[in-house]
């Protein structure tokens, strides 16, 4: 008797849908695929509880005969392949013919469509594989497709599903993004009952980006149109040149450098159409970008990369959403010297007489270079890659010297009291404990401040400033311990502030950042991490890779105030927390962190490990930008950056004070 079995088929069917299905989202990004490939023009989608109770798409499609029907619940049944050969050159967005048998193995579903050649249409019920009943019906053309009760007979992966608005958030960014793909189709999205949106056919990407993301972000964003030949070779193995396309295309649109994200989820990648995750079109971008934005801040990207199907393998997940390209290099140069070169078109050109800018107290950073290669973005180093040659980096711009932009210099972390103050200033104020050593400053600072707290009242109040709403008068002019009067924000972001003899500009998120991150350190040092237990354990997805990186540093996370267990195959639960987090950041954090680790190609000391940790917690639960803050909490940050080591540089060495002298000024001003 053999030991080996062939497995029965509905069981085979739940196995693929392990992979396939994940959650609602899963399921809607298959149906919507179906109906694209279908040709459909107009889509419904109704959903309810997150996609878990109900998940209904209608579309206009082509349809299904009968026969067809019921084909395609049978696995690896599909219309889109007929030869093995079809392999290297996939047009449709499916191909494996695994979705509708695996979604129908968890979950009761019903079919209803009707081919454009019949009369009749058909429905199909299936609950968990199991077929229910197939009736004649009638019903315009196109395809119905009602999923409910998701995972019923998978208790275990209902477990593991979140929120109802967690969910409900994924299936809108599928739906998104697909609705940004094909502009020239009708998406309605409905969640139990009430619109989530309704997008018209619109001609254009433009206007579909602008029905979706609104025209404040349309102008934030920057055209990126380019397309690069390929030639094949007669020892090429796939033959001939000619036939189709040759050459690769992209197009779409990316974020001006004054764009923050602080996570991935604005990032939209297509290749020919196709949704896609892709680590070259990634680092791509990451190059592009690179100098522009600081590390751990990400732009708002909508790349369409269309290519002769030849060019990329789209069989690589069952989940489809990886590709592996068959040129990688060449497609990573050209989409980051395409996106590079649209941000270089776009840089301001601004019409501000230059004002040169004093060098730093920190001295000479890597990035201060001659003038010229300055010219772009704040930071822009210069690079000799590539994208030289195709970029005007120097010489053929019109700006003069350095831009009004007062291009900051990017200060090594230096341990200093009060750099950013300037020299006259030391005598004229008379801050309590201006003369106090930094290490007794530290210790008299941290007694009171509470992680994430920006106290509104006590600290400022002891600073001898009323607090807020008592008088205004006091208030506008109250001044630092250390001399320095903050005036008020810019875009709720940004502390514009003066001391004796300088106009100063303070990034109030990464200020923050700084004096949590070394509050942090400090109370690990000393074995005194606030921690607080979560209300219910966050569960997060790893891979088998950050599985093995978080039990080597689960000791150390939990001296920082991280309780967190294995729970399940492919999770953990995280059930305490260092405080002044939210939840929601929380689980960010842990993700983040673990991915920054799985990048490092060696290993880190226990002391790098123990930054990174601190730099994390500091960054997620720092005040954000775009935060109004009332002048007792300006003076308050300000405070207490005067009393951190390094006040000039954010943990990961973005500055956080730029100063410009009055020197600067009267010089701008051609008074000198
Ligand atoms: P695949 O998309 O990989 O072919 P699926 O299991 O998703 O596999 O679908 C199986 C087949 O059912 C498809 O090949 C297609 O012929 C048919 N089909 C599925 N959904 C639709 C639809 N909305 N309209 C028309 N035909 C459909
Ligand atoms: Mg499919």
């Amino acid at each position: 008797m053999s030991k080996i079995r062939v497995l029965p088929e509905a069981l085979a069917n739940k196995i693929a849908a392990g992979e396939v299905v994940e959650r609602p989202a899963s399921v809607v990004k298959e149906l919507l695929e179906n109906s694209l490939d279908a040709g459909a023009l107009s889509l419904e989608i109704d959903v309810e509880s997150g996609g878990r109770r109900l998940i209904r798409i209608q579309d206009d499609g082509e349809g299904m005969t009968p026969d067809d029907a019921l084909l395609a619940f049978e696995r690896h049944a599909t219309s889109k392949l007929q030869r093995a050969d079809d392999l290297m050159e996939i047009a449709t967005l499916g191909f494996r013919g695994e979705a509708l048998p695996s979604i129908a193995s968890v979950s009761r579903l019903l079919l209803e469509t009707r081919h454009e050649s019949r009369e009749a249409g058909t429905s199909v019920e299936i609950n968990g594989s199991r077929l229910a009943g197939v009736k004649e019906i009638a019903r315009s053309r196109g395809t119905t497709l009602t999923v409910r009760d998701l995972f019923f007979n998978v208790p275990a992966r209902k477990k593991f599903l979140r929120s109802d608005s967690t969910e409900l958030g994924h299936v809108v960014n599928f739906v998104t993004q697909y609705a940004l793909a094909h502009p020239e189709g009708r998406f309605a999205l409905r969640s139990a009952g009430s619109e989530v949106f309704n997008l018209q056919p619109v001609p254009v990407q433009r206007e579909r980006v602008f029905q979706v993301f609104g025209g404040a972000l349309l102008k934030q964003l920057v055209e990126v149109q380019s397309d690069v030949p390929v030639f094949y070779t007669a020892e090429d193995e796939a033959g001939e040149p000619g036939g189709h396309s040759d050459s690769i295309r992209v197009h779409g649109f990316v974020s001006k450098p004054e764009v923050h994200k602080l996570n991935r989820n604005s990032l939209y990648f297509f290749v020919n159409r196709r949704m896609v995750r892709d680590r070259i079109i990634l680092h791509a971008l990451n190059e592009a970008y690179r100098n522009i934005l600081p590390a751990g801040i990400f732009p708002v990207v909508l790349l369409f990369v269309e290519m002769p199907l030849r060019e990329v393998d789209v069989n690589v997940h069952p989940s489809k959403t990886e590709v592996r390209f068959r040129h990688q290099a060449l497609l990573h140069d050209f989409l980051r010297d395409s996106v590079r070169k649209a941000l270089m078109d776009a840089r301001p050109q601004t019409p501000f007489p230059a004002a040169r800018h004093a060098q730093s107290a920190m001295g000479d950073s890597p990035f201060d270079t001659s003038p010229n290669e300055e010219l772009a973005f704040p930071g822009t180093a210069p690079r000799a890659s590539s994208w030289a040659a195709a970029v005007p980096v120097s010489g053929e711009v019109a700006l003069p010297e350095r831009s009004f932009a007062l291009i900051p210099p990017t200060p090594a972390p230096t341990n200093a009291t009060l750099p950013f103050r300037s020299e006259n200033a030391l005598t004229i104020s008379a801050g309590t404990s201006a003369g106090a050593a930094p290490s007794e400053i530290l210790s008299a600072s941290s007694s009171a401040v509470v992680a994430g707290v920006l106290p509104a009242h006590s600290l400022a109040t002891s600073a001898g400033v009323p607090a807020s709403g008592e008088s205004a008068e006091p208030v506008l002019v109250a001044q630092s311990q250390f001399g320095i009067v903050p005036l008020g924000q810019i875009d709720n972001s940004f502390i514009v502030a003066a001391d004796g003899g300088a106009l100063l500009l303070i990034d109030q998120h990464v200020a923050h950042e700084r004096i949590l991150f070394e509050k942090v350190l400090r109370q690990r040092s000393e074995g005194k991490v606030e921690s607080q237990r979560l209300l219910l354990p966050l569960i997060i997805e790893i891979n088998p890779r950050q599985q093995v990186i978080l039990e080597n540093i689960t000791p150390e996370l939990a001296a920082c105030g991280f309780e967190v267990e294995p729970f399940g195959r492919k999770t953990v639960a995280i059930k305490a927390a260092p405080a002044g987090l939210a939840t929601t950041d929380v689980q960010q954090l842990l993700g983040e962190l673990l991915e920054g680790l799985e990048r490092e190609t060696q290993a880190i000391s226990l002391g790098r490990l123990r930054e990174k940790i601190a730099a994390s917690v500091a960054c997620h639960a720092a005040i954000k930008i775009n935060m109004h803050l009332e002048h007792p909490k300006m003076l308050w940050l300000i405070d207490e950056l005067q009393r951190t080591q390094y006040p000039m540089s954010c943990p990961h060495g973005r500055p956080i004070v730029l100063r410009y002298e009055k020197n600067e000024i009267l010089k701008a001003f051609k008074r000198i």
